[in-house]
């Protein structure tokens, strides 16, 4: 059966559509510029700290202070940077097309209410694309820096530099920079299209998602998707040049994973789950997994998660919300 057979039953789906990436994911929306030619220009970051339209988020350790407007709508809550005392590090997230700087402040714990904090799991869907780029990256970046206080090849305390985007170990005079690690994450279909949806040992009965996992060293992106799915599932992915194919990445910074976003294609649907880190998977057509969810019996994962993007381009349309499983607690 050919590709465009397989997706038939989306009536419009032609070949061009079906070869687009990924559009709009939640946690890959941004609209300030990075503005890395500053990071190290003192001036520069000088200058932007004393000027009054200049913008500081608070984040720590996974969340950020947020404001709620009257219609209920949240946003970051968005500090004037002067009014941050000079000798408190900050870290340059960029600047929007009016020319305005935003820095975001590392918090060592939480100050005011509860209420005024959330982490990104939680509202990042609800965030505008500007906000929601702006704690993406703080949030990285915060993940980091408190992690990684001491330089790896001779032990001395690093310092913050490059407006928090390097660690500089003055003993070895060393650059470092943030961590991310490439994880791939599939939605594995089979030659009658259905999907092959896995649950976690740590999750409730009935959560499914995608299968995924971490690129190890030395490792290619499709052989890590090949493994993955091996070692989890028992499922052997076929070997044609078509039968991974990339869709799209989103950061996910829990706490610092590149989510690589694929559909893969094998001929034979054997399962034989590991028994640790998957304990179930099962094969799903579009009918029966909207009727598994219909009746609860299948949670899925939130629309914050490239899985669930994954799953939706399978399926053909956006999947109900209340088809989404309670995020999990940090
Ligand atoms: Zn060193």
């Amino acid at each position: 059966m050919s590709r465009t057979d397989a997706c038939g039953g989306l009536g419009s789906r032609t070949m061009d559509a079906d070869r687009e990436l990924l559009g709009n994911l939640i946690l890959a929306r941004g609209e300030v510029d990075r503005a890395a030619e500053w990071r190290s220009d003192v001036d520069w970051l000088a200058g932007h700290r004393a000027d009054p339209a200049s913008r500081v988020v608070t984040v720590c350790d996974g969340s950020a202070r947020i404001t709620h407007s009257a219609d209920g709508a949240v946003a970051l809550a968005l500090s004037p940077a002067m009014d941050v005392a000079g000798d408190v590090d900050l870290t340059l997230l960029g600047v929007d097309a009016g020319d305005i700087a935003y820095f975001a402040r590392h918090a060592d714990e939480r100050d005011g209410d509860e209420e005024s904090w959330a982490d990104l799991r939680r509202i990042g869907a609800d965030l505008n694309a500007r906000d929601a780029g702006l704690m993406v990256t703080a949030v990285a970046l915060d993940n980091w820096l408190r992690t990684h206080h001491r330089c790896p090849r001779c032990g001395a305390e690093t310092v913050f530099s490059a407006a928090g985007w390097s660690r500089h170990c003055p003993a070895d005079d060393s650059e470092h920079f943030p961590r991310t690690d490439p994880a791939v994450i599939v939605l594995v279909l089979d030659r009658q299209d259905r999907a092959l949806l896995g649950r976690q040992g740590r999750w409730a009965e009935g959560w499914f998602s995608t299968l995924a996992g971490f690129v190890e060293a030395g490792e290619s992106a499709e052989a890590a998707v090949r493994r993955e799915i091996h070692e989890e599932s028992g499922v052997v992915i076929s070997d044609g040049l078509d039968d991974i194919r990339y869709l799209g990445s989103q950061p996910w910074p829990f706490p610092c994973s590149l989510m690589l976003g694929y559909h893969a294609w094998t001929d034979d649907p054997t399962i034989d789950v590991d028994g640790e880190e998957i304990v179930e998977a099962r094969w799903f057509t579009r009918d029966e997994l909207a009727s598994a969810c219909a009746s609860g019996e299948v949670r899925l994962p939130p629309s914050v998660s490239i899985a669930r993007r994954l799953i939706e381009r399978w399926y053909g349309a956006e999947l109900p919300g209340d088809w989404s499983r309670p995020l999990i607690p940090r």
